[in-house]
């Protein structure tokens, strides 16, 4: 997955805030759209599927070269070159991470992966596909790391968009394969690259790229002006170009938190302090846009009050009393020290605030299985 062209181990995130010409500010406004990424709320009911799939490493690059090609056919030519003239080699050592190298114009760029068949090795394919790709068609052009992991999983979202509807059996395999990626990288990559954002002395680490890579990638892929992904192949548009477009896509109005803050209620009635709850997560779920307030009124009432009287509901608030999200969960049915989360919003841009409360809130030891993003 690494590009290791650019790679830098000196590097300070300093040094990779100016390479991508972007200020720590800006990265940290974008990444509080990961709200609405993919579909989180199935996240939590999905875990990795090792069985194997009836493709060989072949038939995965083709698949991965088809999948491009239809989504952007002028690049086709590009596409067409790489499928038939990239040296690879899918028999690396098992666990070595996988690579793309450029090695100049001449001889184009070298893959190395271990394939298993798996899923997540297909979309791996489709991953270092877009690596190459990008190498092809850049032609040696200096192109920051962000802006090239964004290549790399524009190619994946292109395999999945393309076996949705040819392969359905199987894109519900690498979708699965797709989401638990995202656990990685919206979980450890995103928690290390917050870390490096608060120092900017803080050592570079490649980790630190895929957050915004991914996030981007899967916006700018959903958008219709697909010139623009085409664009990130040819290596001519710029990390501080995505950053504008996605805050003008996600509208700067919705970071305000517009929510009034709550009355405090020691000496509120338990059935009020409950209205109040619901109330709370009610507008919270408005705002966040994402589908949960198209349940029956019905519905969503039960399911709240089921977790409210469970006390598996928590509502995060700041300093100003003023929500900020919540979260639903379920414990363990099998191991009392894990829980499944059902439901997390924050739709103001809080969810590593909700997270740290929400954990600070667990007994020592709980572990969540997964957090929704
Ligand atoms: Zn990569």
């Amino acid at each position: 997955m690494e590009d290791y062209n650019l790679e830098v181990d000196h590097c300070t995130v300093s040094d990779w805030l100016n390479m991508h010409g972007v200020d720590a500010e800006a990265v940290k406004v974008t990444l509080r759209t990961l709200d609405t990424l993919g579909n989180p709320d199935q996240l939590c009911a999905f875990s990795r599927n090792r069985e194997e799939l009836d493709l060989n490493a072949e038939e995965a690059w083709r698949l991965a070269s088809q999948a491009l090609q239809h989504s952007m056919p002028k690049l086709s030519e590009a596409i067409c070159c790489i499928a038939h003239d990239c040296e690879r080699n899918f028999q690396a050592p098992e666990g070595n991470r996988p690579y793309t190298f450029y090695r100049g114009p001449d001889k184009g760029p070298f893959i190395s992966m271990h394939y298993n068949k798996l899923p997540e090795d297909v979309m791996c394919v489709a991953h270092e596909f877009g690596h190459a790709l990008q190498y092809h068609i850049s032609q040696g052009r200096t192109i920051p790391p962000v802006v090239r992991e964004i290549a790399a999983f524009v190619a994946e979202e292109a395999l999945l968009e393309f076996v949705k509807y040819r392969l359905p059996e199987m894109h519900l395999r690498l979708y699965k394969a797709w989401e638990e990626d995202n656990k990685t990288y919206f979980g450890r990559d995103l928690e290390q690259l917050y870390s490096a954002l608060c120092s900017s002395r803080s050592q570079y680490c490649y980790e630190i790229n895929y957050p915004m890579g991914r996030l981007i990638a899967n916006r700018v892929y959903k958008d219709a002006t697909k010139p623009s992904v085409m664009n990130i192949f040819r290596g001519t548009i710029s990390l501080s170009a995505f950053l504008s477009f996605i805050k003008e896509k996600n509208g700067a109005i919705k970071m305000i938190n517009h929510l009034p803050e709550i009355p405090k209620s020691e000496n509120d009635p338990p059935a009020i302090v409950a209205y109040r709850s619901v109330g709370i997560m009610v507008l919270l779920d408005i705002d966040s846009r994402r589908g949960e307030c198209e349940n029956s009124i019905c519905q969503y009432y039960s399911e709240r009050l089921y977790h409210l009287q469970s006390k598996t509901a928590f509502i995060a608030t700041n300093d100003e009393r003023k929500p900020i999200g919540y979260a639903l969960w379920n414990v363990d049915k099998n191991d009392p020290t894990l829980i499944h989360l059902q439901r997390q919003a924050a739709p103001f841009g809080n969810h590593l605030e909700l997270q740290k409360k929400l954990q600070a809130l667990l007994p020592a030891g709980m572990q969540v299985a997964s957090y929704q993003l």
